[in-house]
């Protein structure tokens, strides 16, 4: 059988010559000439990270179009074309350049983890971190060593003891295991009881709501990496956390600041709402704090810390 290769003509929207070489854009047709003078920094991006970005790149490539007396059909079908782009409820896409990607919309949230992802790594510098170890390498015959030892950095030690009663340090090396594995998909035991985690690579949509607390850990020292903790309460092994892990550098940084004061407004929303709903339940669970520390079994600090919390203050 012979392949015929059937070549065709297209006229081009801006100079209407016919050409074998173009470009399509929606309805708009450009020979590769009239491309090239179209064509701006960012004329071929597919990749748009938010709504904003489009629009800016639409308004660059409508302001050439009219330089070059396009036709109005052109302008009209490139507005269209870039119009077709934009994501409704699209927040923005903030790539952490370490293999995930955080897709932010106005309801929910999508992370990504791409099989260029070093779950190996990320597993230990999300176990330093929690173990107050930041820039040190720790590996895992260091963790058994120290898993009974007491934390000693109090900022860590209370995410811990937030996050699993007695907080001890081997369970904090399977909280992050299972934090990480999570975003990624399944975690599994085998027989010794190590955590054996398979990386499948995929997307992980959840809804705000679901989470009770955002916590960032930005680089510092010598650290190349930080990540953003979202916290499950529900699930006190962790297993329901979700873990954003990003480079260190300041485009990123800026992104990741914006991301956690978007999220925080999205948690505190939720809090009020709650607090709305149930005034009747908070007042119940002070009263039973209250009588713990009458009985001893809570100090007075623990109180004023779950008083605190309980109170969004
Ligand atoms: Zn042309």
């Amino acid at each position: 059988m012979m392949w015929e290769k059937v070549i065709q003509k297209e006229v081009c929207s801006l100079c209407g010559k016919s050409s074998l070489l173009f470009e399509k854009y929606g309805d708009v047709t450009l020979c590769k000439i009239c491309a090239l003078k179209m064509r701006t920094a960012n004329w071929k991006k597919e990749d748009f990270h938010n709504n904003g970005e489009v629009e800016e790149q639409k308004e660059k490539v409508l302001r050439i179009a009219e330089k070059n007396k396009a036709s109005d059909a052109m302008i009209q079908g490139l507005d269209q074309y870039f119009e077709s782009k934009k994501i409704e409820g699209l927040i923005n896409i903030l790539d952490g350049g370490v293999g995930q990607r955080l897709a932010l919309y106005e309801t929910y949230g999508v992370l990504e983890t791409s099989s260029g992802f070093d779950y190996e790594e990320a597993q230990e510098r999300f176990c330093n971190i929690l173990a107050g170890r930041r820039g040190k390498k720790l590996i895992s015959k260091d963790l058994r060593k120290v898993a009974d030892s007491p934390l000693g950095n109090p900022a860590v030690q209370g995410l811990i003891t937030s996050m699993i009663p007695g907080g001890k340090l081997a369970s904090v090396a399977r909280i992050g295991a299972n934090a990480v594995c999570h975003a990624i998909s399944s975690s599994q035991s085998n027989a010794s009881g190590a955590v054996v985690m398979p990386v499948h690579p995929g997307e992980m949509k959840f809804d705000y709501i679901a989470y009770d607390a955002l916590l960032c850990y930005e680089p510092i020292g010598e650290e190349e990496f930080g990540f953003l903790l979202m916290q499950d309460g529900q699930y006190e092994d962790g297993t329901h956390n979700l873990v954003f892990f990003f480079e260190r550098s300041a485009s990123v940084l800026k992104e990741v600041a914006q991301a956690r004061q978007f999220i925080e407004e999205k948690l505190l929303s939720r809090k009020k709402g709650a607090m709305h709903a149930t005034p009747v339940g908070v007042i119940d669970e002070m009263k039973q704090y209250k009588e713990l520390l009458d009985m001893g079994v809570l100090t007075q600090e623990e109180f004023e810390k779950l008083k605190k919390r309980m109170l969004n203050l």
